[in-house]
């Protein structure tokens, strides 16, 4: 029963969030609107929720409460950016600027739909690209102790320009080519591990999994473990962590990594979006490894280490976190085709 429960709520949870999972913008945005909704931006209100000292004033304009509502709508930095974009509607699909909040952005993103914001330009190409430029213009502003406003003309170009890739690219002209790749060994004296997150659906139940091999490809240490909620991103990097600790653990460096998520190696490395506390973790295990950014390899190369996520997927347990000294036999036969 509880089982079917939790099934139940994970659906509704799915259908409730299908709007931001649905938006034609690059997934960094989606990310960013999602932890927004479930209170999990890193705004300093979360951040002290979960221990961390951080000074709660707006560094902007001395706000006493650095909240989501604070940052997109109500600083005299966000309303200014706002202002200029409503200005800059020359359709007759105008919006109202006091109706954007957190609790409308729904609302304002169902009813604008794909109404025309320019010539160019509908609503919904340009909204995610403006919480996402408000937040890494505060946040650029933080690191750099500046207070310089988010630059209309540099969210419309990229709005813009991710719209006419998307529109472009909406019916590629594919051609086949056949490609025989394989795990790559490392070299003489180093490590090799191998990372993949699986998530059936954004955000769901995730399996994280890693393996670290030798130059031979023998088996060092294998994990997999099973996340509530997380989205691609989140769970590349948990798996990433885990096996970056587990590594150091077992003194298996130096290190070299591969990851089949181009996205992820991304976010690894820049510091602008909504995991960047965990990616500057990763970075600084990755320093006492002798690691240096994972390389990218195809899912094909990564055999291994996809299978062990899917089946961290069917772990019972949430968080149970399981580690593999030999290879599993569900592991052994890719790991004989990898090498
Ligand atoms: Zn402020």
């Amino acid at each position: 029963m509880q089982g079917k429960n939790l099934m139940d709520n994970r659906d509704q949870e799915r259908k409730e969030f299908d709007w931001i999972w649905s938006m034609n913008c690059p997934n960094k945005m989606k990310s960013l609107l999602w932890l927004t909704h479930h209170g999990r931006l890193s705004t300093s209100p979360y951040l002290n929720s979960i221990g961390l000292n951080i000074h709660p004033n707006c560094h902007t304009c001395g706000h006493p409460k650095k909240d989501v509502e604070h940052i997109f709508f109500n600083c005299p930095k966000a309303v200014e950016f706002w202002e200029a974009i409503l200005d800059n509607n020359t359709t007759c699909h105008k919006l109202d600027k006091s109706s954007l909040t957190k609790d409308t952005m729904q609302e304002i993103w169902q009813s604008t739909g794909s109404k025309q914001y320019n010539s160019i330009l509908p609503w919904n190409a340009l909204l995610p690209q403006c919480f996402w430029a408000i937040w890494l213009q505060r946040n650029t502003n933080l690191f750099n102790k500046k207070k310089d406003s988010t630059s209309l003309a540099n969210t419309m170009n990229q709005a813009i320009e991710y719209h006419l890739i998307i529109k472009t690219n909406s019916r590629p002209i594919r051609t086949q080519q056949t490609i025989h790749v394989k795990w790559e060994p490392t070299a003489v004296g180093r490590f090799k591990l191998n990372t993949d997150g699986a998530v059936k659906y954004t955000p769901s139940p995730g399996g994280l999994r890693g393996v670290i091999r030798n130059r031979n490809g023998d088996w060092k240490l294998g994990f997999m473990s099973k996340e509530p909620q997380v989205d691609p991103i989140l769970a590349e990097l948990r798996a990433l962590k885990q096996g970056l600790i587990m590594a150091i653990h077992h003194n298996l460096m130096p290190l070299d990594i591969n990851s089949d998520s181009t996205e992820f190696i991304k976010y690894l490395t820049h510091n602008n979006h909504p995991y960047s506390n965990l990616t500057l973790e990763c970075r600084s295990l990755m320093e006492k490894l002798g690691a240096t950014v994972p390389t990218y390899i195809f899912r094909e190369q990564n055999r291994v280490a996809d299978k062990l996520s899917k089946e961290g997927l069917n772990c019972t347990s949430f968080g149970q976190l399981v580690f593999w000294i030999v290879p599993p036999m569900f592991a052994k036969k890719l790991g004989w085709a990898d090498i």
